[in-house]
């Protein structure tokens, strides 16, 4: 048995545990009692033209189109429109060639992780705070994982810290924004000075540093707030993407990793990417899927809901007292725990059937992520109860 294994499946995250949790609870005191905020399953319906696509192409009646396999990286109509949409968006000039069909972000970041690393030596860097699976999959991939702390006053990029930690075995860094957990969105200020750095120890370590960049929020933004196309600031990036958040259907494991031209070696990359897909078994992305998003590459699902919830959460928390770090993208509020250790935090919070997530699991201490992709009458719901636990720090 392979005990690395053995102790990823036995031990369950903190997020299934807590998911668990409130499903009991709920069975306990009714659904309508219990605040869960634990788990980053969207809220909003997939928009109604995603149905309406699946139907059609069922209704086409040809199975082997429908539910048939796709060539390895992905039918080529659909590449090409996602192609299309990116090249409109963000003033590109990508082809099909550049896409590669995946089941959803988590398979594009192992995949790219596994094409780009040899050894236990080479290091992927996530910045704090990060999505917990990360350490997972770098790994898996069997190279080493290291993390920059976060900048505790912005939950930005913390410059200082990168300048320790990034060395010559750095192979990738992996950017997540808009970010899960804090909701921040990278300035492009932040991200052109991390650009030079980047291009600067490339220089000096005379090898290519990858800058990973995941984002399945990518479409999820409030305000002014503005997500940078990061291969446009830096050549050397891979995307990976999923249409699990954006489209409202993360069941349904689609994606893609897009490997620009610019990207130092990107004809190998790209085909270490075929080769790291046939060694984890990703071979073809759902086709079902896959087709639908040639026909919705350019859609998703109504964004304004979150906007609503996220209005709602940040006013209503801060009201009663809370710190919380202002949420400009994804659907996750940071909150500061009121007492040091956030575990202690959280299991106070059960009491009162709010059911958040501790930010140790982030790479971060003293906080607790709330996802605020739930009902909006949830949330409402839920504030008398922040209130009553607000208080009970004071007594
Ligand atoms: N990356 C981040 C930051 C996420 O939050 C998630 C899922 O919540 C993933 C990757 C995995 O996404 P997918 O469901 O598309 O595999």
């Amino acid at each position: 048995m392979n005990k690395e294994m053995l102790g990823l499946g036995s031990n369950r995250s903190i997020i299934r545990e807590l998911f668990e949790f409130s499903k009991q609870r709920k069975l306990e005191i009714g659904a309508d009692n219990v605040y869960d905020f634990s788990l980053g399953n969207p809220s909003v319906k997939p928009n109604p033209k995603l149905n309406e696509a699946l139907i059609k192409i069922i209704e086409a009646g040809d199975d082997t189109y429908s539910h048939g396999y796709t060539s390895a990286p992905g039918d080529n109509n659909t590449r090409e429109n996602i192609a299309k949409d990116l090249n409109n968006r963000f003033k590109t000039n990508y082809s099909l060639n550049n896409i590669y069909m995946t089941c959803g972000a988590a398979a594009s970041l192992c995949i790219t992780l596994r094409a780009i690393t040899e050894s236990i030596n080479d290091e992927i860097l996530a910045l704090a705070p990060y999505f917990t699976e990360y350490k997972v999959f770098v790994e898996g991939a069997g190279a080493t994982f290291k993390v920059v702390k976060p900048n505790m006053e912005t939950f930005g990029i913390n410059f200082d810290d990168l300048k320790n930690v990034i060395n010559k075995n750095t192979k990738a860094i992996i950017v997540n924004s808009p970010n899960n957990p804090s909701g921040v969105v990278y300035t492009e200020a932040d991200l052109n000075k991390l650009a030079d750095f980047l291009r600067q120890k490339e220089k000096e370590y005379n090898h290519a540093i990858y800058i990973i960049c995941d984002e399945p929020y990518r479409e999820i933004v409030y305000g002014n707030a503005k997500v940078a196309h990061i291969p446009n600031l830096y050549d050397n990036t891979v995307v990976c993407y999923s249409y699990s958040k954006s489209l409202s259907l993360p069941g349904e494991r689609i994606g893609y990793i897009l490997v620009p031209d610019k990207a130092y070696d990107s004809k190998n990359l790209y085909l270490a990417c075929l080769g790291a897909g046939r060694a984890y078994g990703y071979v073809c992305a759902p086709s079902l899927m896959q087709h639908a998003i040639e026909l919705c590459a350019d859609l998703t699902s109504d964004m304004n809901e979150y906007q609503k919830n996220r209005d709602l959460i940040y006013n209503g928390l801060t009201k009663i007292g809370y710190e919380c770090v202002k949420p400009e993208g994804a659907f996750y509020l940071f909150m500061k725990a009121l007492e040091s250790d956030a575990y202690k935090f959280m299991e106070k919070a059960k009491e009162f059937n709010i059911i958040i997530v501790p930010s140790d699991n982030f790479g971060v201490t003293g906080y607790v992520r709330l996802a605020y992709c739930v009902s909006t009458k949830t949330i409402e719901n839920s504030l008398p109860a922040f209130q009553k636990l607000f208080d009970s720090y004071k007594k």
